[in-house]
């Protein structure tokens, strides 16, 4: 009787042990945070004051409980598009920079990326960068004719206006524009996430302060009251908009309902592409000042120093071809 005990309590215990070790285990695992604190909020503040995520369907944790704790009916109201088009040419850098401006976008929710390359064709390194970026995108180009290209004319005046008349293209027969917001990103600009939350609620132009630009450390609107009542600026403070092309947005709307508004070559002096577009779109009175009444950065006119090549062999080249 008493070895028969014995010979139940060996076979019980162990298993008695596993079960404690892992209630012990559960317990003492944190639990999962019902908001996330990153570095940066992913949480937009989207139209009528909803909270809406930067990026929908990211990796952000805890989102699924949230939405579980949701009421499903209620559908998500709409989030304007953001478009961006962006122009860029072929140069030792081009990917690198791509590389940067998608993994900036990649967290943009409802963002679609207008890629206008400056060349005669689509290239293979922009087509194959495009398709593995996981973004909504269109691939344009249009090659800059030979007599722009020199210092001091405007750059990417033709991939600009490529981008417009895509985006009016697509939307010309709709009745009235999904809502949208039309930017110019440069591949080589730096694009904090907070941008893009103050562009969303573009109704016609906003505009922001631009960091690195003017020969400044920034540029910004003047704002008084909440209206932009002048620039302050290091350069050419006469512009009717002295502002760089990375410090404004304009409302799908706005583009389609000015469907001759363009970036003009003739005529353009240099510096002047923003002013010549901005005036025929809207006025100084008209703008919409975001980033705190324009006192905050949250763009930066980067530039990217020219690569130094001098040790690229001009025979005895590697044995395999390199994309770089
Ligand atoms: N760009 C272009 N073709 C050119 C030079 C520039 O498409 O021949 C693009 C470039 O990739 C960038 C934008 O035009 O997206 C502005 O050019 P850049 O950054 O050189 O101008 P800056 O910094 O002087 O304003
Ligand atoms: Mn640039």
């Amino acid at each position: 009787m008493k070895s028969l005990l014995f010979t139940r309590f060996f076979i019980f215990l162990p298993w008695i042990l596993i079960v404690i070790i892992m209630l012990d285990v559960d317990t003492r695992r944190p639990a999962t945070p019902i908001s996330p604190r990153p570095y940066f909020s992913p949480y937009a503040v989207g139209r009528g004051g909803a909270r809406l995520p930067l990026r929908r369907g990211g990796p952000a944790h805890g989102s699924e409980k949230r939405n579980q704790s949701r009421p499903q009916l209620q559908p998500e109201p709409q989030l304007p598009t953001i478009y961006a088009i962006t122009p860029t040419y072929s140069r030792p850098v081009q990917k690198a920079e791509l590389t940067r401006l998608a993994n900036t976008f990649r967290q943009v929710a409802q963002l679609h990326w207008i890629l206008v390359e400056d060349a005669a064709a689509r290239s293979e390194l922009v087509s194959r960068f495009l398709a593995r970026a996981g973004l909504p995108s269109t691939h344009l180009h249009v090659p800059t004719p030979r007599r722009y290209k020199r210092p001091g004319l405007p750059r990417a005046t033709e991939q600009r206006n490529a981008g417009l008349a895509w985006l009016r293209q697509r939307h010309q027969h709709q009745q009235r524009a999904q809502p949208g917001v039309l930017f110019f990103a440069d591949d080589d600009n730096t694009y904090s996430l907070e941008l893009f939350q103050e562009m969303r609620t573009t109704r016609k132009v906003s505009v922001w302060p631009v960091g690195l630009v003017g020969g400044r450390r920034y540029e910004r609107p003047l704002v008084e009251n909440g209206k932009v009542v002048g620039w302050y600026t290091g350069w050419r403070a006469d512009r009717p908009f002295a502002i760089d092309m990375a410090g404004f947005a304009v409302s799908l709307q706005v583009i389609l309902s000015n469907p001759k508004a363009v970036f003009k070559r003739r005529g353009s002096q240099p510096g002047m592409q923003e002013s010549d577009f901005l005036k025929q779109i809207t006025t100084v009175e008209e703008l919409e000042p975001k980033a705190n009444n324009c006192t905050k950065v949250l763009v930066w006119h980067t530039r990217t120093e020219k690569v130094n090549l001098a040790n690229e062999p001009k025979y005895h080249l590697d044995t395999v071809k390199i994309e770089v």
